[in-house]
């Protein structure tokens, strides 16, 4: 019986391929040893860059971050944003102590008087439920620690679940917790829709502060710019979807290096940013009542985890939390947010003051260097002479590379 293609070896996928010998060779050179178990259809790795964020301070704590990124910048923001906080005695953090995560049952066409009925009839039988399903998170201290309903519109009605989740995400934790409890509601079946987690991250907000002099920032006028910029992203949604990307640069980026799931972080912190019901910048810039001070902050869910789902099975994962002092979770929850916070201030005074293009353009001579061939320091040297000649495109880039290599011949 021949195999599925996913029943293949990552080496017999690529002759299942029928690929061209050149691109067979490049992706068999791009297999690892570790990778094929935690994706469907592996055929072979995908490289980011991992840059550093050198000092990130936080209640009291330097760390060294690693970030990774596609995105020119993002970098060298963190860096600077970081530095400037950091001037100032670093950045602050407030979170719950213990990490939590959602659950949903769903029921469509449901009396909610029966239904509460019901739940409050049964909430033992819930939670041994929820017990058996999994010891292991009980033993710990962990597990279900709430049920109630929410009665939505149209006759729907959602049992929430709040789940302590110890040192993981909890994601698989809390979807077998919702079998497990889904069966307690057998006299509902007909109207049980789904028994899902919920991204939505209600019970995980962080939050990360800063207080720095505006002669940090460049003085009163600078601070003041910040300011007015950050109130856009209060009653603009156009605007705050773009502080809001700022701010998922850094942000995300640890939480790539860290082997979390950055699609559940960004997808809650988006949600959350749209809370109020209207879509808003996750972060705030004022003044303090002097004008001496410039007051940031930015609270947003984020459920993550310090081991389970990939994180062990990938040894950058492993090795870059060991580059951050192996942090408790609460730590590293606090060192993504305040990187977002970093990469926030160092978008918002480049963007309110001489704007971001210079910056970005500097390194996009470099992706363009390389996209028209250079390579070692044929990138630097065409870089700087696209910034030399003010003109950043692959024209001048082919030019410069070409005289590069006449005068190198
Ligand atoms: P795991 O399924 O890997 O569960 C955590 C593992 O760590 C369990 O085996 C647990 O053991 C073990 N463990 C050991 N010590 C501890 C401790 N102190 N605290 C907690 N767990 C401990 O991972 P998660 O449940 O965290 O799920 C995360 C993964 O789920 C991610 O890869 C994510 O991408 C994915 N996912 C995300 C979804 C979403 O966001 N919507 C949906 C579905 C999956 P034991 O079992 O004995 O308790």
């Amino acid at each position: 019986m021949t195999k599925k293609f996913y029943q293949l070896s990552a080496r017999e996928r690529l002759e299942a391929m029928d690929l061209t010998p050149s691109l067979t060779a490049f992706y068999r050179e791009r297999q690892s040893d570790e990778m094929p178990n935690l994706i469907e259809n592996y055929f072979a790795d995908f490289t980011l860059p991992e840059g550093l964020l050198r000092h990130l301070v936080v209640d009291g704590r330097s760390y060294q971050v690693p970030m990774v990124t596609e995105e020119p910048s993002v970098v060298a923001a963190a860096n600077n944003g970081a530095r400037l906080v950091g001037q100032a005695g670093g950045f602050q953090s407030h979170q719950t102590s213990q990490s939590l995560l959602g659950g949903q049952i769903l029921f469509q066409d449901v009396a909610i008087d029966e239904l509460l009925a019901y739940v409050s009839e049964q909430r033992e039988a819930i939670f041994e439920a929820a017990k058996l399903a999994k010891p292991s998170m009980v033993e710990r201290g962990d597990g279900l620690k709430d049920v109630q309903i929410r009665s939505l519109a149209g006759r729907r009605a959602s049992l929430d679940l709040t789940v302590q989740t110890g040192e993981a995400m909890g994601a698989n934790a809390v979807n077998t917790i919702l079998e497990a409890v889904k069966a307690v509601f057998q006299p509902f079946s007909k109207n049980i829709v789904a028994a899902i987690l919920t991204n939505a991250g209600h019970d995980a907000l962080v939050t990360v502060t800063t207080q720095m002099p505006v002669s940090l920032v460049g003085g009163l006028a600078v601070a003041k710019a910040i300011v007015s910029l950050s109130a856009f992203g209060k009653v603009d949604p156009d605007r705050a979807v773009t502080e809001n990307k700022g701010i998922f640069n850094g942000l995300s980026a640890v939480v790539l290096a860290t082997g979390n799931d950055y699609r559940a972080v960004e997808a809650a912190g988006h949600a959350y940013a749209g809370s109020t019901g209207r879509y808003q910048s996750l972060s705030t810039w004022k003044l303090d009542d002097t004008g001496e001070f410039l007051l940031g902050s930015l609270t947003m869910p984020v459920n993550i985890g310090r081991l389970g789902g990939a994180i062990a099975a990938m040894p950058m994962a492993q090795r870059n939390l060991e580059l951050l002092g192996a942090p408790s979770l609460g730590a590293l929850k606090k060192v993504i947010v305040a990187t977002g916070l970093a990469n926030n201030l160092a978008a918002l005074k480049a963007v309110s003051g001489p704007g971001i293009q210079a910056g970005h353009m500097r390194m996009q001579a470099r992706t363009l260097a390389i996209q028209v061939g250079a390579v070692g320091d044929e990138v630097l040297k065409v870089a700087n002479g696209l910034a030399a000649e003010g003109a950043v495109d692959q024209n001048h880039a082919k030019k410069i590379l070409g005289e590069i290599r006449k005068n190198d011949a």
